[in-house]
């Protein structure tokens, strides 16, 4: 169900409701597994989703998750390395890839997204979407690191061909201006 609360949750609300059953899906950065866990249900046993981070922590409590509200089966595969490596393991068109940049709330904060790679991945990303596949981007403008993805997201955003793609930037009009943002970009069908 749709409720606008803040850009985090509705990039995962819109993109559940945009997967079918037997999807391939991606979560580019796995951390908690909450966004994991809901991609994993969307696709249902017969799916496929790839979840990356960087962090063996994060994958752990990935597959913590996933145990307990049992999903841990062959529709999943937690891979250890970097999003900019996405094509590395993809082995597969994909319906729709996730983003969720930042650190790992209970982690290292120093262990956050950053920048480059972040840009590699969306545009590696965006190489695997199949025909009408979706992209998300959640970014948080309110750290220094998330400041600059932003803007580099915008410039990238804004650059890419409008026969191929289309690209939305939400943000919520009463939240405060260094609050989370969201990109979502749709490849043609
Ligand atoms: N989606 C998660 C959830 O539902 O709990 C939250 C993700 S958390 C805000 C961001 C995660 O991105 C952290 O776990 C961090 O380790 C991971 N990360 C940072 N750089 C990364 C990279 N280059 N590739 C993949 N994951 C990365």
């Amino acid at each position: 169900m749709l409720l606008l609360r803040n850009a985090r949750y509705l990039s995962r609300d819109l993109l559940e409701g945009f997967l079918r059953p037997g999807d391939a899906a991606v979560d580019a950065t796995a951390g908690n597994g909450h966004d994991t866990l809901a991609l994993c249900q969307a696709v249902g046993p017969a799916g496929r989703v790839f979840a990356f981070d960087i962090q063996q922590d994060a994958l752990d409590a990935t597959r913590a998750l996933l145990a307990e509200n049992h999903v841990l089966d062959g529709r999943v595969r937690l891979i250890l390395d970097s999003h900019a490596n996405l094509e590395r393991h993809v082995d597969r068109p994909v319906r729709c890839v996730l983003f969720n940049l930042g650190w790992l709330p209970t982690g290292d904060h120093r262990l956050t997204t950053r920048t480059p790679s972040t840009l590699a991945a969306v545009g590696a990303a965006l190489r695997l979407l199949a025909p009408g596949g979706a992209l998300s981007v959640c970014c948080y403008p309110g750290h220094e690191e998330g400041a600059r993805e932003l803007a580099a997201l915008r410039d990238f955003a804004a650059g890419l061909d409008i026969r191929q793609f289309n690209a939305l930037e939400a943000r919520f009009a009463n939240q405060r201006e260094d609050s989370p943002k969201l990109f979502l970009i749709q490849r043609a069908p």
